[in-house]
Parts: structure tokens; C-alpha cells; sequence
């Protein structure tokens, strides 16, 4: 079974994203908890927390279904101690809010070096600041994002989510999100059914299907291998339909959120019943 949604505004509160979720018709969903681009949050109250879960239960949507985005300004990787420890010490009030809502995954971009200190180091910096908010956190499995290898950021190939997977000491609760986008400018193809066959085959040797726990389903502005992010509406980018009809039609990609993260809002539902249609 496939459970298909966006990222949806959480805009008066927690509460509202599985309302807006349901109305374009998704069974799944991405949010931010809090303003993705400030440092501090109120706490959840105990109302707008209830109110979530019955929200959750009105829309018919589980929880493992509901696939949380971190703030855009926390990097686990940063060169620095002092902005290390602020990304490190943001990280762990993302977990907490997740435990609180009853939520089982937190999606984060894994982190950029600023080139100040190599790639194998940032990757390692990652993988020591999951272990330190694991252990203060129960439940929530810290799930990293490929990236589009954008300036500094760590996380485009394959190969840097293992090492970071490597380095977390509890497996059970460190997971993958693969974004189409993302890896589509990162250098691999997935304009057809073979590129997807190799694209995907290549994943399950280097990181394995058995960490895959959720997909940013997005078409791509830019060309293969740009290393530039810049999402567009499914079929009218780079990418075109073959690879979403591959998703939805292979049951590697069963059970988990697949979240759309395309420009145009409008098109939400119509891009979710076309997935389905599939
Ligand atoms: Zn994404
Ligand atoms: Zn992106």
C-alpha cells in the first residue's frame, strides 16, 4: 500500500497540517513543527498536542505516516563547536517535540562543512550528533535526507549516508529519506525505467532498502548532476513522470510517507491523485 501526501502548512499550530493533508486527499505528510527559520519555538501545549492526535485520527492518518522536517538552520556537521553545539542542542527540541505529538520519524538535511574541515570529518560530526540526541530521546528515528550537494552540504552521494549510518551505534533508529530531486542533480539518473532500475539498485548496495523510510517525491529545474536545488511540479521538470510511475508501481516504496515537496501548492491534489492512478 502506498501513502502519498505533501508538505503541508502547519500555520496556526500543529494541529491544522493533517486538516490541510486530508483536504487535498493524502494518506501521509510532511510539517514543520515550528518556524523552520528561528532558532526557538514555544512549547507544544498540552491542548494544541491533543488536538493533533484526534486531528490525526479525523484524517485517518497514522503516525508512522507523518513525516516531520527539521529546521532549515541546524547543521550536525558545522565546523564549529559553538554552532555546533546550538544545531546539536536545536536537534534534540525537534526529537522531543516528536516524542510529545506521538510522532516515530524526524527528517533532517544531514549537515555542510563550510569547507572548513573535510567531508569524512563533517560525516563523522554528523553521525556523533545523531548518537547524542538518540540517547537522550525514545522512539523518533532520526531519518537523513539526501541532498543535492548544494555549496558545502554533505549527504549527495550514496556513500556519505552510509558512513553516516556507520557511525550511529543504535541502527534500529537511524533511517534514510531518498528526494528524487535531490538525487536526480546529484548525478544519478532516474529519467527511466532502467535509469530508476540502476539508480535504485546502486541505493540498495550502498545503503540498503531496509533504511528507506520515507521519499520527497519532486521534479527537478535543474539538469542531472547540476548539484542545485530547485524543485518543480511533477512532469514539468527535468525528471518527467517515468520515475514517479516506477515508484508507485514498485513495492520497495510500500508503507513508507512519500511526501510531495513541488512548488505549486494548487496542484497538490491533482498531483497525489495522479501518483494513485499510476
Ligand atoms: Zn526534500
Ligand atoms: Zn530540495
Amino acid at each position: 500500500m502506498k501513502y502519498v501526501g505533501a508538505h503541508v502548512s502547519a500555520s496556526g499550530g500543529v494541529e491544522n497540517a493533517p486538516l490541510n493533508a486530508q483536504t487535498i486527499g493524502a494518506k501521509a505528510f510532511a510539517l514543520f513543527t515550528k518556524n523552520q527559520r528561528q532558532w526557538h519555538a514555544k512549547p507544544l501545549t498540552e491542548t494544541s498536542i491533543a488536538a493533533f492526535r484526534e486531528n490525526l485520527d479525523k484524517a485517518d492518518i497514522k503516525s508512522e505516516h507523518v513525516l516531520p522536517h527539521d529546521s532549515y538552520l541546524i547543521n550536525l556537521g558545522h565546523p564549529e563547536p559553538e554552532g555546533l553545539e546550538k544545531s546539536r542542542a536545536a536537534f534534540l527540541e525537534e526529537m522531543q517535540r516528536c516524542e510529545l505529538l506521538g510522532l516515530s520519524l524526524l527528517n533532517f538535511h544531514p549537515g555542510a562543512t563550510l569547507r572548513k574541515i573535510s567531508e569524512e570529518q563533517g560525516l563523522r560530526l554528523v553521525a556523533d550528533s545523531i548518537n547524542r540526541v538518540l540517547e537522550r530521546t525514545r522512539g523518533v528515528t532520526a531519518v537523513i535526507e539526501n541532498t543535492a550537494g548544494q555549496g558545502s552540504t554533505l549527504g549527495y552521494r550514496f556513500e556519505h549516508l552510509a558512513a553516516i549510518i556507520e557511525g550511529v551505534e543504535d541502527k534500529s533508529r537511524v533511517g534514510v529519506c531518498l528526494d528524487t530531486c535531490h538525487t536526480f542533480v546529484a548525478g544519478y539518473d532516474l529519467r527511466t525505467e532502467q535509469a530508476c532500475q540502476e539508480t535504485f539498485a546502486e541505493f540498495d548496495r550502498v545503503v540498503g532498502f531496509s533504511y528507506l523510510c520515507g521519499m520527497h517525491l519532486n521534479d527537478s529545474k535543474p539538469d542531472l548532476g547540476a548539484r542545485v536545488d530547485r524543485h518543480h511540479s511533477l512532469g514539468r521538470g527535468k525528471l518527467g513522470w517515468e520515475v514517479f510511475h516506477y515508484i508507485m508501481r514498485d513495492g520497495r516504496f510500500d508503507d513508507i510517507p512519500l511526501v510531495l515537496e513541488t512548488i505549486d501548492e494548487t496542484l497538490w491534489a491533482a498531483e497525489i491523485a495522479a501518483l494513485y492512478a499510476s
